[in-house]
């Protein structure tokens, strides 16, 4: 039997080969390798995309997240309110500065941060609030973002996962990245705008922090060998920029393909009758999900992982520790029952496979093999 990963980039990358070919090809001929003309016309081009926020690009998302907290000088005695359950970089980007990390927790039904437990955590070393757009869902913001403001509390945005992903706000439509005072992205290739090797960007609708950033990324200087401040090496390189730039005028369809596979999902589901066993992903009102991961609450969990495994379906758990649990932090002091739902989720949630070009077949031998896994368990 074919094997189903969770994710087969070679099935995008035979979709473009040749444009990615003669970008590369560009680049090679061009010679210029950091930052440059198509670093310039990415960022250029993601700004249009982002609605006119500033976008400026970097190493990773793990950067653009310790860049974007750099900007606002964060340091020792801040806190940075942000949620448990995400990748780890969104909780190293505040302990590498020196500050501290307050674990809201999140919502069982969307698993984003819990906005009444943000608010619960204001004191008064609250500098940034740093919610997650968890699996290519937008937080709804806007319910805090009045108090925030009055408290001089900034939000920045890990839209790591959110490329492309929008909500309506007050009518109007806002691009995951671009609604807080700093959006971060990764171009991880996994990610749905994924580059071919590590990259990540900024978005600032503010010109001060813009400049910040771009000043941040190359060691602090504003001119060559002149440093105002020390920063980092910080940049995207013109053979990713050249890659993305392909990637960024077929994103729409791309993510609009995810959603099918989800809506698919959710119809193979029902027709099988599997709903009380397996729970897909809720879609807030107003939200454009983009689906980077496709993760529904699962009863027995980890013996269905194992059951689809054995069948040749890759699947898998994000994430199987609460980042409030990891050993790293336990300085913190945090206990397990701290953040309760994001412990349920860590032992709930079980990754499917979704990307552009998952087929209606695979999806079906997906939907029979998880009917057939709790049929077995209920006689
Ligand atoms: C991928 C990811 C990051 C880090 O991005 P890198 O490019 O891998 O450094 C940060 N936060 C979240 C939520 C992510 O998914």
């Amino acid at each position: 039997m074919q094997k189903i990963p969770t994710l087969d980039l070679k099935r995008n990358y035979a979709r473009i080969r040749d444009e990615i070919a003669d970008a590369v090809s560009g680049v090679l001929e061009s010679q210029a390798f950091i930052l440059g003309p198509e670093v310039s016309a990415f960022e250029e081009e993601c700004s249009a995309y982002l609605d006119g926020a500033q976008a400026i690009g970097c190493a990773s998302g793990t950067d653009a997240l310790v860049l974007a907290m750099m900007s606002l000088d964060i340091g020792p005695g801040d806190e940075v309110i942000t949620t448990p359950y995400s990748f780890f970089a969104t909780v190293s980007c505040i302990t590498r500065l020196g500050a501290t990390p307050v674990f809201a927790d999140v919502d069982p039904e969307t698993y984003n941060i819990d906005l009444q437990q943000v608010l619960d955590r204001l004191t008064p070393k609250t500098k940034v609030v740093l919610p997650v757009h968890l699996f290519g869902q937008m937080a709804p913001l806007e319910a805090i973002s009045g108090e925030l403001a009055k408290r001089g509390v900034s939000i920045v945005e890990d839209a790591a996962q959110a490329f492309g992903s929008w909500r309506k706000i007050e009518g109007a439509i806002v691009r995951a990245g671009t609604y807080g005072a700093l959006g971060c992205y990764s171009f991880f290739p996994t990610k749905n705008l994924g580059g071919y090797g590590d990259g990540g960007m900024i978005a600032t609708r503010d010109g001060r922090l813009a400049e910040r950033v771009r000043k941040l990324r190359v060691h602090g200087a504003g001119k060559t060998y002149f440093h105002d401040e020390v920063g980092l090496n910080s940049r995207l390189d013109s053979l990713q920029a050249a890659v993305l730039r392909v990637k960024l005028r077929h994103l729409e369809e791309w993510n609009e393909e995810r959603r099918i596979v989800a809506d698919r999902y959710r119809l193979l589901f029902a027709e099988r009758e599997l709903l009380e066993f397996v729970r897909p992903p809720v879609e807030l009102e107003g939200n454009y999900h983009i689906y980077h991961q496709y993760a529904p609450r699962v009863k027995d969990r980890d013996a269905l992982e194992s059951f689809l495994e054995a069948r040749g379906i890759g699947c898998r758990v994000y994430y199987p520790l609460s980042l409030h649990q990891q050993r790293c932090f336990s300085f913190l002091g945090y206990k397990p029952e701290d953040c309760p739902v994001s412990e349920m989720l860590s032992r709930e949630t079980l990754a499917l496979p979704v990307f552009p070009e998952l087929t209606a077949e695979e999806q079906v031998r997906i939907a029979d093999a998880i009917a057939e896994f709790y049929r077995s368990r209920n006689t």
